[in-house]
């Protein structure tokens, strides 16, 4: 069987981004978010599919689509949490940057709160973040975000993870950002 080399990539969806089957209500499957060149990716698929994936996530959690009924809680938690825990483990600025600004976004769903922690002098400073709804809490690297980084970071994490309509709507899939010029002001 040849490997799928173009998968539907982005938030949530009702298909496997592998072999395009609708997920069933209730079943569980991977939502996996992939460390592709310097870009992350986000892929769901189905249990066949991830087995079949290059190789292994850079974070993964199983999920299920809920019935009608539960759907506003598209967003899940639980990708959230697992993909903060690699993010914060992961040592690198960007990634430190992307792990900050995302415990933030959840203090702003109400659910987690962030604890600034006691830093070390010319460290990076710390927080730990302690979920509402059970999950483990855990450090994160919360270094200072410059009002010019927060955009493109925010919008990562729009991609990433169904944040929802705050603010403005999500850019498709296959938007890439615009060529930034900053001459003809
Ligand atoms: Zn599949």
């Amino acid at each position: 069987m040849a490997i799928r080399t173009e998968w539907r990539i982005g938030k949530k969806g009702q298909l496997c981004a592998g072999c395009g089957k609708v997920f069933p209500f209730d079943v569980p499957f991977h939502s996996a978010i992939w460390l592709e060149g310097e870009a992350f990716l986000r892929r769901d698929l189905c249990e066949a599919c991830y087995g079949a994936a290059p190789g292994p996530p850079f974070s993964h959690w199983r999920t299920t689509i809920p019935r009608p009924e539960d759907q506003k809680r598209a967003f899940d938690l639980g990708l959230a949490a697992e993909f903060l825990r690699r993010l914060a483990a992961d040592g690198t600025a960007e990634r430190a940057a992307l792990a900050h600004l995302l415990a933030l976004l959840l203090v702003r769903k109400r659910l987690v709160r962030v604890i600034d922690l006691p830093a070390a002098a010319g460290a990076v400073p710390r927080a730990r973040v302690e979920f509402h709804d059970g999950h483990e809490a855990l450090e994160i690297p919360a270094p200072p975000l410059s009002e010019e980084d927060i955009p493109g970071l925010r919008e990562q994490l729009g991609r990433l993870l169904d944040f929802g309509p705050e603010g403005k709507p999500e850019p498709s899939v296959s938007a890439r950002p615009e060529e930034s010029s900053s001459t003809g002001e």
